[in-house]
């Protein structure tokens, strides 16, 4: 007699339904598992075996054969196996048939132990979208989920649970939603503990405001890797939907079954050996690369020259749309990628040029560094500052502390809600930046500022694409003290923030 029951598995980050049919005919005892299933699930047979045996039920020796539904798509992942090994109980009649509204997910160990599943939150979050109303799942997985109210959770640790209710699974106790509590973002850094630095901070919290791309250029040690840290200080909390749709890609990339929800702002700082896959996302699985991991947060790339062309190359795309495409032969996936990229980076290869210190490069060393970064990826940031090393008679000196973060942070949610305003008027897209034409609409100048940038432009050699930079910075500064018109003052600020290199 076939059995049926319901799973589901993920391409990328797209839950898909699959129906898992389990069948014993005559024939050569086997057991089989059909329906392009990727080396994973056929592994799976092992751990499937070896589980129902230490619950005390033996494979028969038949022909057995498990479905899995659709069959054109190719299956990956391990959170079949709690439902294959339910299909094979029921086909033997160690337990009832499971209700059409359930669906299971989890991972088997030998010993039968359920174990957590990759993804668990986009899988849980689709049940209701499958028309599912129960999900059984492995405890393990509850930190993740547990606040969900969509589904009834029912949440077990072992196969035997199912076994010992005989599959009626309204005697599985269901896990009582617990509320999402979000906190306020995680750092140690505030902005009044670091000295000096004005400029910088100044740039920072323009970049924060208006979700700005921003390149940090200075000696080593200066403190960028602090004021990068400090950034997140400032960003405002996560909303409950910016937490589920980073706790998603977390889970997917299987880091959330001991962290749980993402609740705080992610600050991803990858090293600079890390590759483009690793980057951008990729690999069989469809894998989230860090720019996806760092959506809603920083993406830090520190000595940002160092990273591998085409590791850098591959940023550009992403951080024009806000997503990444992964195409592999398992499939295509999107992932959101709205992040804020924060780069640091020396000026030259020993790190002083243009600081007090000497700087020990030959004019062709100092070039090939500087010609490590692209023309058009230097593009795709908005802002560009010099960090300088504070002296030491500022360090010794300094006694009242800069301005806190708590008062930078209000003023950026100020400058943000105006924006947010601004952006419900146009028919722009929801990742707040706006094109050309967009920019030249909904951004007002004064006449005397307006003249002050086309004089900056043909002075400095402007492009169109720079052009609108200047004055989308402008309008964030604008922003920043709610005027709602462009003034020279704006545009002159706007206009220090370009690139040193390449005007
Ligand atoms: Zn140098």
């Amino acid at each position: 007699m076939l059995t049926r029951v319901l799973s589901a598995t993920l391409i990328g980050l797209k839950p898909q339904l699959i129906e898992v049919e389990v069948d014993a005919i005559q024939g050569t005892p086997q057991f089989i598992i059909i329906g392009l299933a990727s080396k994973a699930v056929d592994e799976a047979k092992e751990r499937i075996t070896a589980a129902l045996l230490n619950c005390g039920v033996r494979i028969k020796a038949r022909r057995t054969i498990v479905n899995l539904a659709p069959a054109d798509l190719q299956k990956s992942g391990s959170t079949l196996e709690l439902a294959i090994a339910a299909g094979l109980l029921q086909l033997y009649g160690e337990i009832a048939p499971l209700p059409d509204n359930c669906l299971l997910v989890g991972e088997l160990s030998l010993d039968g132990e359920l174990k957590p599943v990759r993804g668990c939150l986009p899988l849980v979050l689709a049940a209701k979208e499958f028309g599912m109303t129960e999900v059984i799942l492995p405890t393990a997985n509850l930190p993740e989920v547990g606040f969900l109210e969509s589904v009834t959770l029912r949440p077990i640790r072992n196969l035997r649970q199912l076994l010992d209710v005989g599959g009626n699974i309204t005697k599985l106790t269901p896990h009582p939603t617990q509320p999402l509590k979000l906190a306020k973002n995680k750092t140690n850094t505030d902005f009044a503990s670091i000295i000096g630095q004005v400029a910088a901070k100044r740039a920072l919290e323009i970049a924060v405001a208006g979700n700005h791309n921003i390149h940090l250029v200075g000696p080593p040690g200066a403190g960028k890797s602090m004021l990068a840290q400090a950034a997140i200080s400032i960003l405002p909390p996560l909303s409950l939907d910016e937490s589920i749709a980073v706790t998603m890609i977390h889970s997917v990339a299987g880091l959330t079954t001991q962290a749980g929800v993402v609740i705080t702002r992610p600050f991803r700082a990858p090293h600079h050996t890390t590759t483009a896959v690793g980057l951008t996302g990729g690999s069989t699985q469809l894998l989230p690369g860090e720019i996806s991991l760092a959506h809603h947060g920083v993406l830090f790339l520190d000595e940002f020259p160092e990273f591998s062309r085409t590791a850098l190359e591959a940023l550009r795309q992403p951080l024009e749309t806000k997503m990444v495409t992964i195409t592999r032969s398992t499939g295509t996936t999107q992932y959101p990628a709205n992040c804020m990229l924060i780069a640091a980076s020396n000026p030259c290869l020993c790190g002083y040029w243009g600081s007090s210190k000497p700087c020990r490069c030959t004019l062709r060393e100092r070039d090939r560094y500087q010609n490590k970064l692209s023309g058009p990826l230097l593009d795709r940031i908005d802002v560009h500052v010099r960090v300088g090393a504070v002296s030491h008679k500022q360090l010794a000196t300094t006694t009242k502390p800069g301005e806190c973060s708590k008062k930078i942070r209000e003023r950026v949610a100020a400058a943000r809600k105006i924006q947010r305003n601004r952006l419900a008027k146009t028919s722009a897209t929801t990742n707040g930046d706006l094109d050309g034409k967009e920019t030249k609409q909904y951004c007002r100048l004064r006449d005397d500022a307006k003249d002050i940038l086309v004089l900056a432009g043909e002075k400095l050699g402007l492009s169109a694409r720079s052009h609108f930079k200047v004055l989308k910075v402008a309008q964030t500064i604008a922003d920043l003290t709610a005027e709602s018109v462009i003034t020279t003052e704006h545009i002159t600020e706007a206009l220090q923030y370009r690139p040193e290199q390449n005007g």
